[in-house]
């Protein structure tokens, strides 16, 4: 594919998605910091105005208790300090004693004798304790505006009132609902609404009006206050456009991330098509040692790149870079082409192993089986036994229908290897469920042997584990004689690794396979050896 058409390829709705994201996330954060900025002032704003009802009942009640002492006392004798205490204390509309229901004496009335009810221009609470306190819209001194009453006053006997005039909490609810909008209604002990502010009606929806009720824990007194939908609004208004220029700027990093990523991600892509186009693709062969036959019965085949500047890139990480890049399946139809124009050169015997390496995603596509197939005619005439490796990564997501392949693929004539064997996190039960051929023991497991008596339990339980379920083992990354000498005399049938041979072009390999292909390793031992002396 050409380089113009993959500018093609970059998502312009990933680009879209990285730049709206920080903003669509603004958004919704501000607007819960929104809710949360009204819920958080609404509390502040009550509590406020609780404490300023509760000071003033302290105050009344206090009042009340001073007055105690004046219970009995005809009014010619308290009535003058009544009024006095009445106009030092401004606080008070009115302060006087009671006798049963009536007052009959008072700092605004003398001695006029009024019931209780006259004086709050209601009926009294049904029912009430000796002490109690309520809300209510006037006095018969002041009608027109509410106050409230604090009492003290048994079923029969001598009491005393106080009434504060309720302008001293108003003020301060007025301030609070001019600057907020807010609707604050007050109540003491169910009598009258003491309002201050708009009337709201609530509202739900996206930006709704938000009400807090609190009483107080002294006194029976309820607040309610309500805050217009429109303060949410103003808010998250508010909030949005502090964060905005943070917004903003994460969106443009996050494109720019995305865009990077893809832009990348087309390179290696387009490299490994040029790559595939330019040759720079070959494959190596690992012979594989039958310490039975004590010959080279097979081969692992291994993809090399090297850039048409002479750098090798690593089989790990461009293998990795095409599963990672949805290229492993071309990069391995180009493996099996080179792979079978390398074979047309062999002559081996029928029945030589030849390894070849299967990627998950390629297992799993509908092609593969296709694939193999197409690459086993092309290499039929000589007769070859080929064995495809899967990691135990290819079998994890696995289905009946891969199962089902695999079948299939044995019947066929092909052989399954599991590849670096017990490094893959698996549970084995898949040994039960897939049909498999071979084990190919991870190096890992083989490096972990330093001398022929040591003990390697874990390697000495798969080589085991392979006998029991009778499965072929391979040991891979076989470096050293101890090594060589310990998996012999575990019975583990092939070795592949440096000890025996390197992985060669097919070139070297041919040649290496005509003078060395029947040669039991002991010969090479030998000649590493003097090789050694020789240096
Ligand atoms: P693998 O399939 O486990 O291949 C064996 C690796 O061990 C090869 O590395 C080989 O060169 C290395 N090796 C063999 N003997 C020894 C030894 O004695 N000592 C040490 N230290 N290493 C030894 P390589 O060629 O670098 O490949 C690395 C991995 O890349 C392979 O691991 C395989 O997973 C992947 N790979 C290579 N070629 C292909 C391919 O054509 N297709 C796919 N899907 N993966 C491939
Ligand atoms: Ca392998
Ligand atoms: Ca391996």
């Amino acid at each position: 594919m050409s380089p113009r058409r993959s500018k093609h390829n970059i998502n312009l709705l990933q680009l879209l998605i990285a730049g709206m994201l920080p903003l669509l996330l603004g958004l919704l954060f501000t607007f819960v910091e929104s809710r949360l900025m009204v819920k958080r002032d609404l509390e502040s704003t009550a509590q406020i105005a609780m404490n300023h009802a509760e000071n003033i009942s302290t105050q009344a009640w206090n009042m009340v208790d001073r007055l105690q002492r004046f219970h009995g006392q005809p009014c010619n004798i308290i009535g003058d300090e009544l009024q006095r205490l009445g106009s030092v204390f401004s606080y008070f509309r009115a302060i006087g004693v009671i006798h049963n229901t009536n007052v009959y004496c008072s700092s605004t009335f003398g001695n006029t004798l009024t019931p209780m009810s006259r004086v709050i221009q209601q009926p009294l609470p049904v029912r009430y304790s000796e002490r109690w306190s309520l809300s209510i819209a006037g006095s018969d001194n002041v009608k027109e505006r509410p106050a409230l009453i604090f009492v003290q006053m048994p079923l029969t006997g001598y009491g005393t009132y106080a009434m504060v005039d309720a302008q001293y909490l108003i003020d301060l609810m007025m301030a609070i609902s001019k600057i907020r909008g807010y609707q604050l209604i007050l109540q003491m002990d169910n009598g009258h609404p003491i309002q201050t502010g708009p009337a709201i009606t609530p509202r739900t929806g996206l930006f709704s009006t938000a009400a807090l009720e609190i009483k107080s824990n002294r006194f029976p007194i309820t607040l309610n206050v309500t805050a217009p939908a429109s303060q949410e609004i103003t808010n998250w208004k508010q909030a949005f456009f502090t964060f905005l220029p943070l917004a903003i700027i994460l969106s443009l990093l996050f494109t720019m991330a995305v865009w990077y990523w893809q832009k990348r991600k087309l390179l290696f892509r387009d490299e490994i098509r040029k790559g595939i186009a330019n040759s720079e693709f070959s494959v190596y062969y690992q012979p594989i040692y039958d310490a039975e036959s004590r010959t080279c019965t097979g081969v692992e085949t291994l993809l090399r790149w090297r850039r048409s500047n002479g750098k090798w890139i690593r089989p790990d990480i461009f293998i990795s870079a095409a599963e990672a890049e949805s290229m492993i399946i071309p990069i391995t139809r180009h493996l099996f082409d080179l792979v079978a124009s390398d074979i047309a050169r062999w002559q081996v015997k029928p029945g030589f192993h030849l390894g070849l390496n299967v990627a998950a995603e390629h297992l799993h596509h509908p092609s593969f089986v296709s694939d193999v197939h197409r690459f086993a005619e092309k290499v039929a005439s000589h007769s070859l036994s080929i064995t495809l490796e899967l990691t135990e990564r290819n079998l994890i997501s696995n289905g009946p229908e891969i199962i089902q392949r695999l079948h299939q693929l044995r019947e066929d004539g092909f052989m399954i290897a599991i590849d670096d064997f017990g490094t893959g996190h698996c549970s084995l039960s898949y040994l039960q469920n897939f049909p498999l051929d071979c084990l190919k023991i991870d190096q890992g497991f083989v490096s972990a042997i330093s001398s022929p008596d040591e003990e390697a339990p874990i390697l000495d339980a798969i080589i085991n584990l392979s006998h029991r379920i009778n499965l072929q083992s391979v040991a891979e990354g076989v470096e050293t004689e101890q090594q060589l000498m310990y998996l012999q005399q575990r019975g583990v049938k092939y070795i592949q690794g440096f000890l025996y041979a390197k992985p060669m072009d097919n070139e070297s390999f041919l040649v290496w396979l005509h003078y060395n292909g029947n040669k039991s390793i002991e010969s090479f031992m030998k000649k590493n050896e003097e090789g050694k002396k020789n240096d």
